[in-house]
């Protein structure tokens, strides 16, 4: 690992001061992203600066607004009972990623902000344009069984890998987000970019800002929610396709539906065709199947990951179905 200054900060104000000072400074709290990326020489921060003791831990509600702090625990977010009843897919993903150990360390912060698990990224021996800007991408023609199938482009194919984000992205929350100016919140869909041809660019956060919380509404659609992940074993494990769906019954039709993927694209990926297919229609096999049709029409596929289009597929139909319940 290279060497690196370390410093701690006091308050918001003060860690956005000293992020600025540095370019390519990085905040740490959890360190669960962070530390393996330095020890594997991929991220090389000059300073690192530890915000870990801010406070910005908590979860409150006001009013519909649900306000979770940004060093808020994975564990204590999943566990806390406002979360639980209000967006199960929530507390869901939460409690699918990674292992109980890393989820009680891991803050809600640093998970919106983890980095792909290319492994072409993951290794400096490869080219990789995300780490390297115009080196190229090993990861085309190579063993991409993982990569994503929606939202690639020719510069870049790395999935986004966490689950978290799939969930806010169903539930249109809001990233909160401070800077010199003050506040300004962000809706989940537009905080992730696609990589087009800069893939090192991945959010809408630019240098010296510091997420602060993410917000979420209360809302009958969000609290008939549910997020299931399919992938290789069943825990400490990313990703190969995941579903967040949240529905809203007008009588026996679906009124409206949110559904978002993980594991197939390389951002959080709002499945906007899946859900104008639900809209009005009866819950069962056929509206659920055309929605995932729907869904991977886009879909464009490398050598190894062909398999994720019908998977994926089968997925929203399952996901949806459990939503759904006895309507379906
Ligand atoms: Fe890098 Fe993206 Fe290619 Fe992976 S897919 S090697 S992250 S450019």
């Amino acid at each position: 690992m290279r060497a690196f200054e370390y410093v701690v900060a006091d308050s918001p104000g003060a860690a956005r001061a000293l992020a600025a000072e540095v370019d390519g400074a990085r905040f740490y709290a959890g360190g669960t992203t962070l530390v393996d990326l330095m020890k594997g020489d991929v991220e090389r921060p000059e300073r690192v600066i530890d915000i870990s003791r801010l406070p910005l831990a908590s979860v409150d509600r006001r009013g519909d607004v649900v306000r979770i702090g940004a060093l808020a625990r994975n564990s204590d977010v999943a566990y806390d009972t406002t979360i639980a009843a209000n967006f199960p897919a929530v507390a869901e993903a939460l409690l699918s990623g990674a292992s109980g150990q890393i989820r009680n360390a891991a803050t809600v912060g640093g998970n919106l902000l983890q980095r792909t698990r290319c492994s072409y990224f993951r290794e400096t021996r490869w080219r990789c344009n995300k780490r390297e800007p115009g080196s190229g991408c090993d990861a085309l023609d190579g063993f991409n069984r993982g990569h994503a199938i929606l939202g690639t482009s020719d510069a870049c194919i790395a999935t986004y890998s966490g689950d978290f984000a799939v969930a806010l992205a169903a539930l249109s929350a809001h990233v909160v987000i401070e800077n010199d100016a003050g506040e300004r919140t962000v809706a989940l869909d537009d905080f992730y970019l696609l990589p087009g041809d800069r893939p090192q660019r991945e959010t809408a956060l630019a240098h010296g800002e510091l997420i602060t919380a993410v917000e979420l509404r209360v809302e009958p659609l969000h609290a008939r929610s549910h997020y299931l992940k399919v992938r290789d074993r069943a825990s400490y494990e990313f990703a190969l396709v995941s579903v967040a769906c949240a529905v809203e019954f007008d009588g026996p039709r679906i009124r409206r539906s949110r559904l978002a993927l993980g594991g197939v694209a390389t951002v959080p990926w709002r499945a906007r065709d899946a859900e104008d297919a639900l809209a009005g229609a009866a819950p069962g096999d056929d509206a659920f199947r055309r929605a995932a049709d729907a869904a991977l029409s886009g879909a464009r596929t490398r050598s190894h990951n062909a398999y994720k289009v019908e998977l994926a597929k089968r997925a929203i139909v399952r996901a949806l179905s459990t939503v759904c319940g006895g309507a379906a």
